[in-house]
């Protein structure tokens, strides 16, 4: 089973652009709404993101909608401590695909790094 982990020098869902993202408003509060769009620097980036290091240069501190945690994930999105893995696996395939492409570099590092079987077929399209 792939067990979710985030990659080093990655950042795909630190790409904030709200156009993205049409469903802010169902799952951040108003108060952390103004604080994402506070952060969307004009190339869609976050702020806080080093596009050179692909590193966030506020990790410690950074939002609570940051942080994959199960708490924060069931006020969010209304899932399950158990469901919080898959949730989260989907969540980065999708952000990693989106700013990097399907057979991107990132997304065969994450597909190793989580132990995922679809390894195969992301190294191999045919
Ligand atoms: S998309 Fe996933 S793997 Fe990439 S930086 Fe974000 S949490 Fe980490
Ligand atoms: S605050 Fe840090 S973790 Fe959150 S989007 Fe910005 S760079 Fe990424």
């Amino acid at each position: 089973m792939a067990t979710w982990q985030c990659i080093q020098n990655c950042g795909a869902c630190c790409h904030l652009d709200p156009s993205d993202r049409p469903d802010l408003a169902e799952y951040l509060t108003p108060i952390q709404l103004e604080q994402y769009l506070s952060m969307v620097g004009i190339d869609g980036w976050c702020i806080n993101f080093d596009q050179v290091t692909r590193a966030c240069k506020i990790y410690a501190d950074r939002p609570r909608f940051c942080r994959v945690e199960s708490e924060i994930f069931s006020e969010m999105f209304g899932i399950t401590a158990e469901e919080l893995n898959d949730f989260a696996i989907d969540c980065c395939r999708e952000q990693i695909m989106d700013r990097y492409g399907d057979y991107s570099l990132e997304s065969i590092r994450f597909e190793q790094a989580i132990g995922s079987s679809s390894i195969i077929s992301t190294n191999n399209p045919y």
